[in-house]
């Protein structure tokens, strides 16, 4: 299998990717507090871990990935409170508007969503575990996890105790062992959804959940977990303190990735500021594909500017290959002829583009990089193209079978251009006005007694799967029954 180095936000440096178990690779990525829609900072990450997914897969791992709701949380109780719904009416709401904007995006399902709500009994058998082994104690209807006691706590945000405690807000409860100790359960406040716990009725501090969550469907040890570089701290911190602190595994994540943030027109997005980009009206103005591909044209870790000359320039690219994809298509109905030279040229090309492509997805899954030798190939084939069209009008089938299959592998793998691969379609009004120009023109051979032709129109249709109904008022079509 090949070789994959990856950038571990843990050890700040890019390694080779040795999976927990030989050949599959387990992946859990933070989802969604569903309390509205996604924004595109939402898609950032679930566009990333689609592609990562997608070429895991084709250079042959199994792959698992798991990724959460967090449907138990302030956000959502603050906004039922406020429309007068229950909580859950918010979060399955919101999670549909997920899968709308995200299948649009043609981000691929996880394997498994769990959610926080179907997962309280597992989240206080892990919080009892913690306490049982006295990393966690409870105050008042409250547990907490003691930072002290995880002797890792801080590497991966490459702090210690000591300068998060400068750097954090006096914290008014004293109670705590220590100001960075954090919630696992808080008790019930008054109009706010509770389940039963050994320490009372309450729900589940934010953390928890995907410790919980990860360790029940990855196992106690995994390979990547990913997210937002807004999560490192404090949110992975703690799932590695809670996790590690159960389970006794250190690391039980291999490799953390983190995915950079994204400013709009070079501005930190913000409500304030008038400029958070909702995924579904960004999608109202531009093509999945092309929002997907902008999304792509920059490295996973790296900052990314949102604006629209960035969108257009994606939307650029994407009908350069769309082009590509055209003449390949056109070339693959040509007749077969000899494998001249220059069909030979373009095989060698293509290999040499195919192995760049892979090289760059394999150096820490840099989609970026992975452009080049997609415009790269899109030149070879359309002058590869032109030539055909110029000299003979055949081509060299299996050379174009082979560079299909390179081409469609990349476009596949960055998840863009599907239907550019179904080539022109025609939708069912569309369809039924070409039959009906067919129609006229049967009829007008008829008219002129030019029986053989308007029989050999009928046969070859009836080929097709299309029958022709004659009949005093004309002709009609239809398809056949399968
Ligand atoms: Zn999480």
């Amino acid at each position: 299998m090949r070789e994959v180095k990856v950038f571990n936000t843990m050890t700040r440096e890019k390694e080779v990717f040795k999976p927990v178990k030989e050949g599959e690779a387990k992946i859990y990525v933070c989802g969604v507090t569903p309390y509205n829609h996604p924004h595109i900072g939402n898609a950032r990450p679930f566009v990333t871990w689609d592609v990562i997914r997608r070429y895991l897969t084709h250079i042959g791992y199994k792959v698992t990935y798991v990724q959460n709701f967090t449907d138990v949380d302030d956000k959502i109780i603050n906004t039922s409170n406020g429309e007068g719904v229950s909580w859950d009416t918010i979060a399955n709401r919101y999670i549909d508007s997920y899968f709308e904007v995200m299948d649009a995006l043609n981000v691929r399902h996880a394997d498994i969503y769990p959610r926080v709500s179907e997962h309280i009994d597992d989240i206080i058998a892990m919080i009892s575990r913690l306490v049982e082994k006295g990393y966690a104690y409870e105050l008042d209807g409250d547990v907490y996890y003691s930072v002290e006691k995880f002797e890792h706590y801080g590497e991966l945000s490459g702090r210690t105790l000591d300068d998060m405690e400068a750097g954090a807000r006096v914290d008014v409860d004293d109670r705590k062992h220590n100001p960075m100790d954090f919630a696992l359960w808080k008790s019930a406040k008054p109009g706010e959804p509770y389940w039963e716990s050994p320490w009372g009725n309450g729900r589940p501090g934010w953390h928890i959940e995907c410790s919980a969550m990860s360790n029940k469907y990855l196992g106690e040890e995994f390979d990547f977990h990913g997210g937002g570089s807004d999560l490192i701290f404090p949110h992975h911190e703690n799932e590695i303190a809670q996790s590690e602190g159960c389970n006794g595994h250190h690391p039980s994540v291999r490799y953390w990735l983190h995915n950079g943030f994204i400013t709009i027109n070079q501005e930190k997005m913000s409500k304030s500021l008038n400029n958070f980009f909702l995924v579904k009206d960004i999608l109202a103005e531009y093509s999945p594909d092309a929002l997907r591909y902008f999304l792509l044209s920059t490295h996973y870790r790296s900052p990314l500017d949102f604006s629209d000359e960035r969108l257009e320039e994606a939307n650029k690219s994407l009908e350069r290959m769309t082009t590509a994809i055209e003449n390949l298509l056109y070339l693959e109905g040509c007749e077969d002829g000899p494998c001249d030279e220059e069909a030979a040229e373009l095989l060698k090309k293509a290999k040499a583009y195919e192995e760049e492509f892979e090289e760059a997805m394999s150096d820490d899954f840099n989609t970026a990089l992975a452009g080049a030798p997609m415009f790269g190939l899109a030149k070879e084939i359309n002058i590869y193209y032109q030539s055909v069209q110029n000299q003979s009008g055949t081509v060299c089938r299996e050379t174009i079978a082979e560079v299909k299959r390179i081409f469609r592998m990349m476009t596949d793998i960055l998840g863009i251009l599907e239907q550019a691969w179904e080539g022109p379609k025609a939708d069912g009004k569309e369809y039924d006005a070409l039959m009906q120009v067919i129609l006229r023109v049967r009829q007008h051979c008829r008219d002129k007694k030019l029986w053989d032709v308007a029989d050999a129109i009928r046969d070859e249709l009836n080929e097709l799967g299309i029958i022709i109904e004659d009949s005093p008022q004309g002709a009609r079509w239809k398809k056949r029954e399968i």
